[in-house]
């Protein structure tokens, strides 16, 4: 009998997803973790401040082409992590869509290290800057059980129940 368990990437990008749900921008619908240490720091997805109507209610706020009425997932999650007080240094984070160049740039001050994302965002600037900075940064797909998630803190899976971290 056998159960195929999913990886720490894949298991987190799931919650990537779930917390995309939540979104309430007509015009996409993303979802982001911040994990160490295999575990969660904050979550995030794209969605209006605080105080102010959702665009679910209200409509987008259109410019250029781009809805600028919401905080994107990943912004949601740093200031999460922010207002508990909760340090992202070292962090990794999981993004339904690939980051834009603004919360490119937030990650790499938040001291982020590692972006895992799943969806393409063709944005060539962001993508340039992140490799400048030499910032980890890793696409993969959905739902591929033991494949990933299995790097540089993983002793290959089996032994690695949640709850015992064994960072060193
Ligand atoms: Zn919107
Ligand atoms: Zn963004």
């Amino acid at each position: 009998m056998s159960r195929q368990r999913p990886g720490w990437d894949t298991y987190f990008m799931r919650i990537a997803d779930a917390a995309s749900e939540r979104s309430t921008c007509l015009r996409r619908s993303v979802g982001a973790v911040l994990a160490k240490e295999r575990r969660i720091l904050a979550t995030g997805y794209n969605g209006a401040p605080e105080g102010l109507p959702h665009c679910l209610d209200v409509g987008c706020l259109m410019v250029d082409g781009h809805c600028v009425r919401t905080l994107h997932a990943e912004q949601n999650a740093l200031l999460q992590a922010a207002a508990h007080g909760v340090s992202t240094e070292g962090a990794t984070i999981y993004v339904t869509s690939e980051p834009c160049l603004q919360c490119t740039k937030m990650l790499l001050n938040a001291r982020v290290r590692r972006i895992v994302y799943r969806d393409e965002y063709a944005d060539a600037l962001a993508r340039a800057l992140r490799a400048e900075a030499g910032i980890r940064c890793e696409r993969v797909e959905d739902s591929d059980p033991e494949t990933h998630g299995v790097g540089e803190d993983d002793g290959q899976s089996g032994r690695d129940e949640a709850g015992a971290p064994s960072e060193t």
